[in-house]
């Protein structure tokens, strides 16, 4: 039994259950067993591969994309450049080395970093640092001086905790994480029930026995990016996993080394991510005052912004060896039956302000 499942079983014993937004958390963020606080999370050795790790042409389109904006927010110098969960820091130092030929970009950029994690701060520090830019981490948003805005979250939100709510006699009662007779973890639908005016329209005449998945963290989450853009100006952008479109049904997942595990094995030492349900993400970020564009699937966001033409340059001045990988790298990213279809890119901008490309007026996003 891991030390966190010790940790775990105590507070259900305790407390009669947790939540899952609860079990999320402890599982992922606990400041000395949790999943991101391990050596070797991210990457081929690791559990999981994330389009940074894929590709260095990911974080190059977005530098392009990223220093476009600031482009046409009329270059306010100084800016804050700032990214939720960076990882390893791949994205942000691809995205340096490619907005940094824009004149004036690196002198005017302030570079914010989101991060709990203790083990991956320090991964981001060997490797920006040596770049000799300014860079402040933080572990809230709320922390984050003010400023123009420009934001990047790729596989942040997907992070952030999940509740599960199951029609019970009408209502939506919440899913705890609990034990069963055999001492096992296990789910047990018992929680208390969600407030009527917090059922999603779209739930509200769902049959008995439906399960529901909400996350008032993510929503408030990006929220919190969408107001400082519309006030401050500056661009956003969320890439993750998950649908446009709401619906019933969960999509709680762990991971271990590339494969697909239960929930509950060995808690701490499994990645737990959820989809993305990307109309309320986008709905809260309306109500904010921003424009928003998309969800628009990430292989077209990546081809149009140019990832053949890079690809080619790339593979110019590759070896042999060198070329395969930057291809299959590129597909990864792209393909439609890998990254390109089921990750989606949501862009916001101020509110008024033009079509952030390769979006169009016609992708703006419109509460249905
Ligand atoms: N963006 C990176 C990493 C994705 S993994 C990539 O694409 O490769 C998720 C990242 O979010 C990790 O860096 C993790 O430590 C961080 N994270 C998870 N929950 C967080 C939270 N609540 N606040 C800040 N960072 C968090």
């Amino acid at each position: 039994m891991t030390p966190l499942e010790h940790i775990i079983r105590e507070k259900i014993a305790r407390d009669g259950g947790m939540t899952v937004a609860e079990y999320m958390t402890l599982c992922l963020a606990h400041p000395e067993h949790g999943y991101y606080q391990r050596p070797r999370t991210l990457g081929a050795e690791g559990d999981f591969i994330t389009a940074p790790e894929a590709s260095q042409i990911f974080g190059e389109l977005i530098g392009a994309w990223i220093a476009a904006g600031w482009q046409a927010a009329g270059r306010p110098d100084p800016f804050l450049l700032v990214e939720a969960g960076p990882g390893r820091g791949l994205l942000m130092q691809d995205l340096l080395r490619a907005a940094g030929h824009m004149p004036g970009f690196l002198d005017a950029v302030r570079i914010h970093l989101i991060e709990t994690s203790a083990a991956l701060k320090q991964e981001q520090k060997r490797r920006l640092e040596p770049l000799g830019l300014a860079i402040a981490w933080h572990e809230r948003i709320d922390d984050v001086p003010e400023g123009p805005f420009f934001f990047v979250g790729n596989e942040f939100l997907d992070a952030l905790p999940v509740h599960h709510f199951v029609k019970k006699d009408g209502r939506f009662v919440e899913r705890l994480v609990s034990l069963d007779e055999g001492g096992n973890l296990c789910f047990r639908d018992a929680g208390a029930p969600l407030a009527d005016d917090a059922v999603p329209a779209w739930a509200k005449d769902l049959p008995e026995g439906s399960i529901i998945e909400l996350s008032p963290e993510r929503e408030a989450f990006a929220a919190m990016v969408a107001e400082r853009v519309a006030v401050h100006g500056g661009a956003a952008l969320f890439i993750d996993y998950g649908h446009a479109r709401p619906g019933a049904g969960e999509t709680l997942q762990a991971v271990q080394r590339h494969r697909p595990v239960s929930v509950f094995h060995e808690p701490g030492r499994c990645d737990l991510t959820a989809h993305v349900d990307f109309s309320a993400v986008a709905s809260a970020m309306a109500a904010q005052g921003a424009d928003v564009y998309g969800p628009m699937e990430q292989g077209p966001f990546l081809r149009a912004l140019g990832l053949e033409l890079r690809l080619q340059a790339l593979l110019k001045r590759a070896d042999a060896r060198r070329r395969m990988i930057l291809k299959r790298g590129a597909k990864r990213i792209a393909d439609n039956d890998q990254m390109g279809r089921l990750f989606k890119v949501l862009a916001a901008v101020p509110g008024g302000a033009n079509p952030p490309a390769p979006f169009t007026r016609g992708q703006r996003w419109q509460h249905s």
